[in-house]
């Protein structure tokens, strides 16, 4: 799917509102329209990058585990813990073909992940 038409490049671009969490130059942090627990924040790549799968990049894949880290603080979950989660592909489930990292938390999860 090209960018133009991309629910997440839409979000960064302001065209669909979201609730923003956190943004800096590469990276944009808004609440999950779903959520699955009471904390359940996505952060993005500003760059359309359709999944993990489609990077190589370090630094941007170091950073956005840093933005997820930040994102947690900001919540308020990162003493009293939570999960960062990238889904890929069809048997992960992956919905939106725009890279995405989940932080979630705020309660006790499920400790199967699968
Ligand atoms: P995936 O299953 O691809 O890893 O996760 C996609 C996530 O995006 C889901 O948790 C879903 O609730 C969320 N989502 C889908 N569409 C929208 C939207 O338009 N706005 C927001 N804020 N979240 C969305
Ligand atoms: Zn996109």
């Amino acid at each position: 799917m090209a960018s133009a038409e991309c629910i997440f490049c839409k979000i960064v671009r302001g065209e669909l509102e979201s609730t923003k969490v956190y943004e800096d130059e590469d990276f944009f942090a808004f609440e999950d329209i779903n959520p699955q627990a009471r904390v359940h924040t996505l952060v993005i790549p500003k760059a359309h990058i359709t999944g993990i799968e489609e990077t190589d990049d370090p630094a941007l894949l170091g950073k956005l585990l840093l933005a997820g880290k930040k994102v947690a603080q900001l919540k308020g979950v990162d003493r009293s813990g939570y999960r960062l989660v990238i889904n890929s592909g069809k048997d992960a489930g992956q919905t939106v073909f725009h890279l995405h990292l989940h932080v979630i938390g705020g309660e006790l999860l499920n400790p199967r992940m699968a």
